[in-house]
């Protein structure tokens, strides 16, 4: 009970155990998945504890169908079970189906699920975190565990054990990256679209501002699409296709404010319903088209990012950094949703004040240069970036792990989320078996277990650079421009 005495709230409560385990897991989502199904592989009693009724985080509440990054190890399981199941077509997945297979395998796994739990405080003893106190239906209770793994997204669990973080730009008002709140729709007459010559969605959308049927311009940038983003989902047909929009967006976002989280909610619900009328109106194909749902969960690009053994920065990526303790990588540029102008959208750079190999650099307006990671490129991430400074037994997994704003906007991808959360519970496993805390860990011997489970981090990855393949490979001295997403493309 808590009373209410001299206008303060005041709660003593003695928190019942519920659970004693070897790996509590917070965070159903990529890196969540990751995590539970590989600590248990080792052998783990792991739990996986998530706050909604399904699993994968944005990628099934959040309407973020496209599985984007590098697939390796549980990664590349997980593609092969979707395709298996007809829920993938290139890297567009069916979010439904998603949640089921994301579900098989854990529980194949052999790690327990428990939905409906909001885990509230870390428990701590010292610099040492025990495990964490959650609520759910069946009340206050603590979970125990020998290792905590925070793949919550907004790394809750660091935050409340006082692990420090960061979070927003400095550059940009101390702001979150912009939010994005998906939306699908269904009866699409996909080849009447594909057939027919149709307008950017930003031209759809100035043109609307122009006429008074928007109230505003919600992205003037080039995104993909221009002004945003939509795919079709698998398996539907394609004169009655279905598909997800990535095209609502708030700006100056706080994500750690409830009150602010709702105005970018309300407000991108909103947008959606103006822009599915604008799509009637405006796109081929979509004359008959209808809103599905909104998605169910806010789209976070960036929170709390901790502050790690190692802070993974924007230049490590431009310049494809390598590392001795690297357990995942990828060869994903930047991609900042612009967190106060919508006018701009993405941004897909980052400045260096002078040229550096091998990333591709042109002179920017202030005297330095924009720099871009070169197409065929890749960058690591290092294990440090998974150990938060001052808690022990404590991992950290997913888009909160140790980076800079911008070098977060390249090392979330969905693929590289779920190899960091399989990194963080193995090396969960590893420090139990050798007694060590992760800080202490051998990340050589962390490095051979992935290796063993199909992370092949002594191989290069086989890099896909659009129009180029083996028998055609990509000119050594290739020429770029820089494309309409910001992106750079190849000219040969
Ligand atoms: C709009 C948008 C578009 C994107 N587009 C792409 C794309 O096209 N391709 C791509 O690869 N990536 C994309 N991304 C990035 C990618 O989706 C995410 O970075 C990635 O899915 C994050 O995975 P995660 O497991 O770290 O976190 P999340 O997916 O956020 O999962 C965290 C989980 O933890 C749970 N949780 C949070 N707090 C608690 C708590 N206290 N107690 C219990 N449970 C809790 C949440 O419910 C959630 O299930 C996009 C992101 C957004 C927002």
């Amino acid at each position: 009970m808590t009373c209410l005495l001299n206008g303060k709230v005041k709660m003593e409560e003695d928190v019942a155990v519920k659970y004693d385990l070897d790996v509590l897991v917070v965070g159903g989502g990529a890196a969540g998945f990751g995590a539970a199904i590989c600590a248990t592989r080792h052998g783990l009693k792991t739990m996986l504890v998530e706050q909604q009724n399904c699993l994968g985080g944005l990628i099934t509440l959040g309407i973020v169908n496209a599985l984007g990054g590098y697939p390796e190890g549980v990664g590349q399981e997980l593609m092969e079970r979707l395709k298996a199941d007809k829920a993938l077509k290139g890297a567009i997945c069916d979010h439904e189906k998603t949640k089921f297979v994301l579900e098989q395998m854990v529980i194949e796994s052999g790690a327990k699920i428990i939905y409906g739990t909001y885990i509230i405080d870390a428990v701590v003893q010292g610099n040492v975190i025990k495990g964490a106190v959650a609520q759910n239906k069946s009340g206050r209770q603590a979970i125990l565990a020998k290792m905590v793994i925070d793949c919550s997204g907004d790394a809750d669990v660091a935050a409340y054990a006082g692990a420090p973080f960061q979070s927003g730009s400095e550059e940009w008002g101390g702001y979150n990256m912009a939010t994005s709140l998906d939306f699908r729709v269904g009866n699409v007459d996909y080849n009447k679209y594909l057939a027919s010559p149709h307008p950017t969605i930003k031209k759809i959308m100035m043109d609307a501002v122009e006429k008074g049927e928007l109230p505003y311009l919600i992205d003037g940038g080039h995104g993909v699409g221009g002004g945003g983003y939509f795919a079709v989902l698998p398996n539907r047909p394609k004169d009655r296709s279905e598909l997800y929009l990535c095209i609502a967006h708030s700006r100056k976002c706080r994500a750690l404010d409830a009150e602010d989280l709702t105005r970018q909610i309300l407000e991108q619900r909103q947008q959606a319903q103006w822009l599915v009328k604008l799509f009637q109106k405006y796109m081929p194909g979509f004359e008959n088209c209808w809103l599905i749902e909104t998605a169910p969960m806010l789209g976070v690009r960036e929170s709390r990012r901790i502050l790690g053994e190692y802070v993974f920065t924007g230049k490590d990526l431009v310049l494809a950094r390598k590392f001795p303790d690297a357990i995942a990588r990828d060869t994903h540029g930047f991609d900042i949703h612009h967190p106060i102008d919508s006018s701009i959208g993405y941004v897909k750079h980052t400045h260096l004040p002078k040229p550096q190999e091998p990333a591709v650099c042109q002179p920017d307006e202030k005297g330095g240069y924009e720099a871009r990671l070169k197409p065929g490129e890749y960058y690591e991430i290092p294990y440090r970036c998974l150990v938060p400074l001052k808690i022990d037994n404590l991992l950290v997994a997913g888009r909160c792990i140790s980076a800079d704003f911008e070098g977060q906007a390249g090392a979330r991808l969905i693929m590289t989320c779920v190899t960091m959360g399989q990194a963080a519970g193995t090396a969960a496993a590893l420090s139990l078996k050798d007694g060590v805390t992760p800080r202490k860990l051998d990340a050589g011997q962390l490095r051979k277990q992935l290796i063993k489970q199909g992370i092949n981090l002594d191989k290069k990855p086989s890099l896909y650079v659009c129009g180029f393949s083996k028998e055609s490979p990509l000119p050594e001295k290739a020429k770029y421009e820089i494309g309409p997403s910001d992106n750079l493309i190849v000219k040969t």
